[in-house]
């Protein structure tokens, strides 16, 4: 019965115990999660609205609303769509409170935006292609307080950040640039 044409070649079930057989156990956990099981946490990029008054402060020429010509294809990231703002496109540097005012981690540091308008990054349930290397994620409590902070060197971010959360006091997490530690987005919970 097994010296069908069909029977030689590799189905699909086969491939997938014979993955478990190469990996060790905990590995095979990580990857069975991620395939599996859908993430349980969101990405949360920075609100349209906040996008808006910063495009609308820029032009009316506030001091600390600027309008900035990107130089570089990796250094403007748009908080807004989650892509890199390319070479030649114009963003909006302004400053954005990241955890507001009133707490002792308050914080308020620089940011970009599109200039243009730019489409919210819609695929919350995925993490952003484009900022898999160079973030630290950093995890706070319901009270704003930092409880732990990772750098996803080698591994894959969704498996730092569902670590984050593992621990029952991470509120929420933070993706910062890793060498300037500006914001780049938020992850909560689902
Ligand atoms: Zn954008």
């Amino acid at each position: 019965m097994l010296n069908t044409a069909a029977s030689r070649f590799p189905q699909e079930s086969d491939y997938r115990i014979r993955c478990l057989n190469f990996v060790d156990a905990a590995l095979g956990e990580v990857r069975l999660a991620l395939v599996m099981k859908p993430l349980n946490f969101r990405i949360v990029p920075l609100p349209s609205e906040v996008a808006e008054a910063a495009r609308r402060m820029a032009a009316t020429g506030a001091p600390d609303h600027v309008f900035v010509t990107a130089d570089s294809p990796l250094a403007f990231p748009c908080r807004h769509c989650l892509h890199w703002a390319a070479p030649g496109e114009r963003v909006v540097l302004f400053p954005y409170a990241a955890i507001p005012p009133g707490y002792p981690y308050s914080e308020t540091g620089p940011i970009f935006v599109h200039a243009k308008a730019c489409q919210r990054y819609k695929a919350t349930n995925e993490y952003p292609s484009e900022f898999r290397s160079g973030r630290v994620f950093r995890a706070y409590t319901s009270d704003h307080r930092i409880i732990e902070a990772k750098v996803a060197n080698g591994t894959t971010p969704e498996v730092v950040i569902e670590n984050l959360f593992g621990n029952p006091e991470t509120a929420f997490v933070h993706a910062r640039s890793v060498t300037h530690g500006c914001y780049t987005f938020a992850i909560e919970r689902t």
